[in-house]
This record gives C-alpha cells, structure tokens and sequence, in this order.
C-alpha cells in the first residue's frame, strides 16, 4: 500500500524521486528508466519559483551549482518580439515602486511626456535587480544596497538539465534507498476505469505499487496511452511544435556569461541563449506549419552566423525535437500520475517546463502531506476529492501561464513574414479568452486592457511584458467617462507635473548603477565562489 513506482529518469523523474524521498521517507520509492530512449536533455533555463522547490528537499547553490555547470539568472531579454530592433527584459523580484497619479502609472506618463523613451525602460525605472543585468554583474548579498533585492526571491538558475537530473540520483535518491531500475517497460497492465495495476520490464521485472507517476516525456504512455486521458492542445494560442538545439563554445567566457536568458524573435519563432559555466546552449523554436525544418534549421544557422563569428556552425550537432504543446485534461487519474513533458507542456519562452515540474510537486506534497496527517501516514490515501482538487490547481496554473506566454506573440506589431502576420491577426476563441481571463483574475469579462492597468500596481509579468511590447495601458476614456468616481484625469495634468514625474523616474536606476557598481561581473562572482578550484 505504499509502493510508489516512477517511470522515466529525465529532469521530471529524478525532481520527483527527490521530493518524495525526502519529504516521505516512509514510502517505498522505485524509479525505472530506459536505457535505450534518451531523455530531452533541453531545459537549462529556470525561473525563481525553483527556490521554493530547492527549500522543500533542502538544496543550495554549493550543494548542486558546480556539477550541473549552472550560472545564475535574473532576467529573461525578449529581442525583436514588438518590432525587429528592439528588445526589453522582464526580470525577476519586485518592483521597487509602481507610484502611480490619478490611478495610472508613473512611468505611462513618463512615456507620454517623452514619447521617446524606450519600452526597455519600464524594467530599468521599476526593477532594481536591472542594475546587475545592464551591467553583468552579479553579487548576493546586496539587501542593503538596493531595495526589493532579496537573494532567493530574485534568482534563479541556468544549468545543464540532465546533469541535474544525475545529480539529484546520485546525491539525493540513491542515498535514501530508490530503488533504480534501468529496463525498458514493455508492457502497462490496466484501463481507465481501474487505473495501472502493473508494469512489465524488459528484463521480465514485474512492476507492482499504489501509485505509479508518468514521467515518460512526451510519449506519456501511462496517462496518454494507458489511461487515454484526453489531451487539450494549445496550438491555437501557441503556434510553436518544434525545435533545432546545439551547443556553442565560449569565444569571449566573460562577455557572453550574462546573468539572464536571451530570446531573439526570427521570422517563424525564437531563439533561445543559455549562458552555462562551460559553454553556450541555443536553439530555435519555431512552428513547421510556417517553415520546414531543413529552412528553419538555415535561418537558425544564418541567425547563429551573426553573433558566434569564430565558430565553425556546420561542425556542430544540431538536435530536431518535436513538442507536443498543451496539457491532458487531468493529469492525476485513478492511481496514475503524470509530471513533466507527460502532462503537459507549453512552449519554452518563459523557461517553465521545470516551472510546472516543481509546482505541481509542491502541490503533490501538499495533498499527500494533508492526507498524511489523517492517521494515514504509511498509506497512500488520497481521496478523489483530493486528486480534484490537485488537476484543477495545476491546470489553472498551467493555462494562466500559456494564456501569458501567448501575449508575447499576440502584442507583436510585426507583419514581416506570415507567421507574424498570423500571430497578429490570430482569432482568439471569445470563450477560452474569457475563461482564462477569468483563471487568472477570478473574475469574468474583463477586458485584456484594464487586467494590465489594473495588475500595473502590482509585481508580476503581465505589466513587464505589455509595457515591453508596447501596450498603452493608459485609458483616458475610461477616466473621461467615470461617472462613478468623477475626479481629474490625466488631462488635468500640466506639462510640468508630467516632466517632474518622469524626471523622478529617471533617478531610480542611476541610484541602482551607482550601488552596484563596485560589484564582481557574473563571471567573476562564479569563480570566486561556485567554480573555486575548478579548471576552465
Ligand atoms: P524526458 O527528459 O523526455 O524523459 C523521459 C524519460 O522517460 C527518459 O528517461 C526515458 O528513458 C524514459 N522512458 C520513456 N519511455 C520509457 C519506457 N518505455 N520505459 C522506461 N523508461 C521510459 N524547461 C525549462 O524549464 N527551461 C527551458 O529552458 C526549457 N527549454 C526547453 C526547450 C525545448 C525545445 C523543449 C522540448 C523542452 C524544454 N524545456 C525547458 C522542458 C524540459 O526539457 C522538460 O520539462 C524536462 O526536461 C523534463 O523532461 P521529462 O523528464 O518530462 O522528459
């Protein structure tokens, strides 16, 4: 009764047997892996709600960093997604302040009075962490020097996603007692009305236990194949499928070590660039509805052409990978569960495949620990009340986030190619929208461009993104028209009230650059500390 079987030993796998060793040793925990399919191996980018998943098994930057040959992050720079040219970061932590006058937000006034500005300076006026970025420095104990700098809420990791993996087996599974199995599962005995009641090996292992997690990847073949659970795909939002990936030497370590996820817009998708300790990690994400792969992988390597110059591009390895986009209806069903690519995934521009990995293993625990305290310690009792509430937490958390990832494509002014042009004139479903407006806010019928003035006040993605792609979250109408609250709108602000507030803006990152300045670059703060006595 307290058997719990895990198939697959990509990131998703090994993250898993690592929560549950340690938050439940009194379970018996075997993992089974091919040795033949390989695992994605992609994923080197992270964002910070990592750290909340690091505390729950007890990990920190010396523990893991060096072995995975990880750097930190604190930023993800979007190029060319509003018009070619122009670029802007959406950083983590929070923002120092949002003052706003007359209900609308100082730096939209900045924007007003000096129509100028670039979008890449709302992350710079609000973001303190945009000091350490503009300058590619990096140090963690910077609390006292400038506010809402809180090492942990505004870091994350770049590293090398299967080192990860063998790395959390080696140092965490393997000393609890998992039992490791590396065969082939051949043979998934059960249905969707009585769920799995068994796995046959390769090897001729039979395979027994109370709940088996899917961490297969994208063949997801216990919740897809075994418990058919239906598939809802998010390609009418998110046109992405596929992807070319490689690996690039250093020619400038310091230069290019940059302390955040660089994604350039090409003409059919994106480009990603990971800086990790030893080297680069790129690759182009793109829909093949718009471009076959043989062109993709020709714009990818004319892209890669005008950066890397000393780089032989055609004596690298590129990898074709397929993405299956969207997520299963419920991803915990009878006694199976999935986590990882098997449940679901939205395409990587936001880094959150490991993002969704470790959330919804926090909301594991949660249930399991919730249902442990009812004298059920040694069983694994979880209710049906239970597991619903478990599928409609993570699948509100997961469509909140693609409905975010869509808006980087759906404010784009390009027209430049037809994958452009049909991200700009996409038709979105007038239900779903509203159904996801609603996930995210709680509320319905809300137009998209109120929710962005409203959330304007407050931390988050939302206002970054649409500031960054130009989104004019001022609605003088609304302010022109409230009979509700009658008051003055911006219109009643002189010219000089304007210019003071944009003036006062502009003190913000000078102040932030000036505390940081003395600080080490990325590079350096690794070596002094993560890489200390490691070889280059
Ligand atoms: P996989 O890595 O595919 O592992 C599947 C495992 O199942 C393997 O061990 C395999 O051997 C095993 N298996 C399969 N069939 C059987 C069988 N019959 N018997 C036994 N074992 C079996 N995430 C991020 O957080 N940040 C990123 O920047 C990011 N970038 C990405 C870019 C791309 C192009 C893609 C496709 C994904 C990206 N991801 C990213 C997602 C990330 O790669 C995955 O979330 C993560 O690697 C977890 O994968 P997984 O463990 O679910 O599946």
């Amino acid at each position: 009764m307290k058997r719990i079987v895990i198939v697959g030993g990509g990131s998703a796998g090994w993250m898993t047997a690592s929560t549950l060793v340690k938050n439940f040793p009194q379970f018996k925990i075997t993992l089974v892996e091919s040795p033949n399919i390989p695992i994605s191996g992609v994923g080197e980018s992270t964002i910070a709600g990592i750290n909340e998943w690091m505390a729950l098994i007890g990990v920190e930057d010396k523990d893991f960093m060096k072995a995975t040959d990880a750097t930190y992050k604190l930023s993800i720079k979007f190029n060319n997604f509003h018009r070619k040219g122009e670029g802007f970061h959406y950083p983590f932590s929070y923002p120092y302040t949002a003052d706003t006058t007359l209900g609308v937000n100082d730096w939209h006034i900045k924007k007003m009075v000096y129509p100028e500005t670039p979008n890449s300076d709302y992350a710079d006026s609000f973001y303190s962490i945009m000091a350490l970025v503009n300058q590619n420095k990096f140090d963690k104990n910077l609390d006292k020097k400038i506010p809402y700098y809180q090492y942990g809420q505004s870091t994350a990791y770049h590293f090398d996603a299967t080192k990860f993996g063998l790395w959390l087996r080696d140092n965490i599974c393997l000393p609890a007692g998992l039992t490791h199995i590396k065969s082939e599962v051949k043979n998934i005995n059960g249905s969707p009305e009585e769920g799995i009641t068994s796995l046959e090996l390769e090897d001729g292992t039979v395979l027994m236990g109370s709940l088996f997690i899917d961490c297969t990847g994208f063949r997801s073949l216990l919740l897809d194949k075994t418990m058919k659970e239906p598939f809802d795909s998010y390609s009418y939002m998110l046109p992405n499928n596929r992807a070319w990936a490689t690996r690039i030497p250093y020619q400038d370590r310091e230069k290019q070590m940059v302390p955040y996820t660089d994604s350039t817009a090409l003409g059919n998708g994106w480009v990603w660039a990971i800086p990790l300790w030893s080297r680069m990690g790129t690759g182009y994400v793109y829909s093949d509805n718009h471009i076959k792969p043989e062109d993709a992988l020709r714009e990818f390597k004319m892209h890669l052409s005008t950066i890397y110059h000393d780089v032989d591009l055609e004596k690298l390895e590129y990898r074709d990978l397929k993405m299956r986009v969207g997520m299963h209806d419920r991803i915990w069903v009878k006694n199976c569960l999935a986590i990882g690519l098997s449940a679901g995934f939205i395409e990587p521009l936001e880094s959150n495949g490991l993002y969704t990995v470790h959330k919804f293993l926090v909301e594991l625990c949660r249930t399991l620990d919730r249902c442990s305290q009812d004298g059920e310690m040694e069983r694994i009792a979880v209710s049906q009340y239970d597991k619903s509430i478990f599928n409609v937490t993570c699948k509100k958390l997961f469509k909140e986030f693609a409905t975010f990832v869509a808006m980087h494509y759906a404010l784009t002014r390009r027209k430049d190619t037809q994958y452009w042009k049909d991200c700009f004139e996409r038709e979105y479903d007038p239900n779903t929208l509203d159904e996801n407006l609603s996930m995210v806010y709680g509320f319905k019928n809300f137009g998209v461009d109120r929710m962005i003035a409203r959330e304007f006040h407050l931390a988050g993605g939302f206002p970054c993104i649409a500031s960054g792609m130009g989104y004019n979250a001022v609605d003088r109408i609304v302010q022109r028209t409230n009979t509700l609250f009658p008051g003055p709108g911006l219109d009643s602000l002189s010219e000089e009230d304007c210019k003071r507030i944009a003036d006062k803006l502009e003190r913000n990152p000078k102040r932030w650059a000036e505390a940081t300045k003395n600080c080490l670059s990325h590079y350096e703060y690794l070596k002094n500390t993560i890489y200390r006595d490691s070889d280059e």
